[in-house]
Formats: C-alpha cells, sequence, structure tokens
C-alpha cells in the first residue's frame, strides 16, 4: 500500500468512526425487503401492510428499509393499465411504513422487457423510465453513506440484445461509476451491496441437480469481469433476491445472503420451507455484522 493510499485510508476510517461515535451507538439496524411482487389479488395488499407493521414494530428499531425490487407483481408480461393498477396498490400500502426507504430495481419492475409483453420498445414507458420516475431518480443505481457504513444499491438488470429479454447485467456506465464510488470510499469503510439478480445461489442445483447450468435469469452473468474489484475493498454484505429464497454463501471476506421473499411463493406459501418474511441486519462499529430472517406471520389464502 503506498503512502498516499494509507494516508486516504485512515482519514476514512477516521472520518467514519466519528459519525459513528456522535450518534454515541455502537451498531444500528437496516429491514432489508424483497420480491414483495404487490398485487391486487390474494390478499398481498393487506400481507404486505402486515410485513410493513411489523417493520415499524421491530424490537430494534431500524434506522431505514432497503428493498431488493421486484416490488410489485410484474411489469414484463402485462400492458400499461395492468401495470399502473399494481403500482397504485404499492403506494396506497406503503404509506403504513413510518422508516426512509431506498428502492433497488428488479426484472418485474421493467416495463415490457419480455417476448410476451404487449408493451413495445416504442412506447414511452417500455424499460426503466417509469420505476425512475416513480422514485424520483436520475438513474437506477447510487450509493449513500449511514454511521461509518457504505451503502451500494445496484441495477443489475440488462436486457438481452438478441432476445430483448432481461438478463442479470451490470452495465460498463454503471461499472464505471461503481469503480469511482468505490475508489472514494475508501478501503476501510464497510460496505453493503444490494443486487436483485444474485451474484451466486445454490438453490437451482438443489432443485434440478448439481451439474445444472445457471444463466443470466438467473445470475448477474458478467460477474465474473468485476468481482476481484471486491478484494481491494471492504465489501462485508451483498444483498440479493430474485430466487425467493433464503440463502447465504460465504467466500472468503464476502457474505452473499439471498434475502427470501415477503411475498413467499408469489402469495401462494412459503418457499423451500421458509416462511414469507423480511431480513434485518445489525451494522456494528467494528465493522462486523449479523443477519437475521424474520417471519411476519402471513398465512397464504387459498
Ligand atoms: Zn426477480
Amino acid at each position: 500500500m503506498d503512502r498516499r493510499r494509507f494516508l486516504g485510508t485512515s482519514l476514512l476510517a477516521g472520518l467514519a468512526a466519528r459519525s459513528f461515535a456522535a450518534t454515541k451507538e455502537d451498531s444500528f439496524d437496516f429491514a432489508y425487503l424483497t420480491d414483495i411482487h404487490v398485487q391486487p389479488e390474494l390478499g398481498a395488499p393487506e400481507g404486505f401492510r402486515q410485513c410493513l407493521r411489523a417493520v415499524n414494530r421491530l424490537p430494534t428499531p431500524a434506522d431505514f428499509v432497503l428493498t431488493g425490487g421486484d416490488l410489485i407483481f410484474d411489469a414484463l408480461d402485462v400492458g400499461m393499465d395492468r401495470i399502473r393498477e399494481q403500482w397504485k396498490v404499492f403506494d396506497e400500502c406503503s404509506k403504513e411504513l413510518a422508516l426512509p426507504v431506498h428502492h433497488a430495481i428488479g426484472n418485474h419492475d421493467v416495463v415490457g422487457w419480455s417476448a410476451k409483453s404487449p408493451v413495445k420498445p416504442t412506447d414511452q414507458d417500455y424499460g426503466k423510465k417509469l420505476f425512475a420516475e416513480r422514485f424520483g431518480l436520475a438513474r437506477t443505481y447510487r450509493s449513500f453513506d449511514h454511521k461509518g457504513w457504505h451503502f451500494i444499491i445496484l441495477d443489475s438488470i440488462g436486457q438481452n440484445r438478441e432476445t430483448l429479454e432481461y438478463e442479470g447485467w451490470i452495465d460498463d456506465a454503471q461499472l464505471a461509476w461503481l469503480k469511482q464510488d468505490l475508489a472514494a470510499t475508501g478501503r476501510a469503510t464497510p460496505i453493503v451491496m444490494v443486487t436483485h439478480i444474485p451474484f451466486y445461489t445454490t438453490w437451482h442445483q438443489v432443485l434440478k441437480g448439481p451439474d445444472h447450468h445457471l444463466d443470466g435469469k438467473a445470475i448477474v452473468r458478467n460477474l465474473h469481469t468485476f468481482r476481484k474489484l471486491f478484494d481491494d475493498y471492504n465489501v462485508q454484505l451483498v444483498l440479493s433476491g430474485h430466487g425467493h429464497v433464503v440463502e447465504r454463501i460465504e467466500i472468503g471476506k464476502v457474505t452473499y445472503v439471498q434475502g427470501g421473499a415477503v411475498s413467499g411463493m408469489w402469495w401462494k406459501g412459503p418457499v423451500f420451507g421458509k416462511p414469507e418474511g423480511f431480513g434485518t441486519v445489525n451494522c456494528r462499529r467494528d465493522g462486523t455484522w449479523s443477519w437475521k430472517y424474520r417471519d411476519y406471520g402471513w398465512k397464504a389464502r387459498k
């Protein structure tokens, strides 16, 4: 490590420590809700509200909420009226939440990136525009700092150039931004990333056999071109969604957690025996953390 980099790291670590010290706390919590898939049917609005009430009443109050995308049931395969109806339900339910929230985009939040979609590429609402506009975002990826920790919300939804369907992909502009963002964060600051589509996942192999091949519908296809970046920084936790499973993979110093689903099996019950739920993460002053999956008590309506 050269001297300038060392000084930069020390300075950043010092700033991180001071911002935490200023709070007089040793740790803070945030909640992680993914794959909510709100729709008018199957009691989903009541289920989502019940989940948000559980978040509001956590035994250790959360400072904020992160979501892992797939906020609405589906915008890939249906027309604009149905898409707007789902967002309306999402907005109504979201009023229940008493905390700041930062949303990641999921594939089902993207308009029309499916062969079955009635929405054409020439339609003004095609793609991610609606999602970005609804949340007042200039772009669908961003980062922020909180009490000495750094949070990076990625947009992992790419579009396959041949099929025009979605695939897990971090595009070049976002990768350039990510490199800059990590460099500005420094090597010491603990980092949490959110990506809707997982970087690693094993449940397909559990279900279909250990030699099952994963494609861009299951994982971020170009991860291997940038994963080594993480080795230079203090990436602690990568949160994902998409598969609706609760899964924890530790590789080296990075832990990859797939955070179950608020909707369980699309509001039809548990997944691999895990209930509809959400996660909480306790981030500590010393840069360590712990994660817990919580059942919020929903019972699927038959
Ligand atoms: Zn998804």
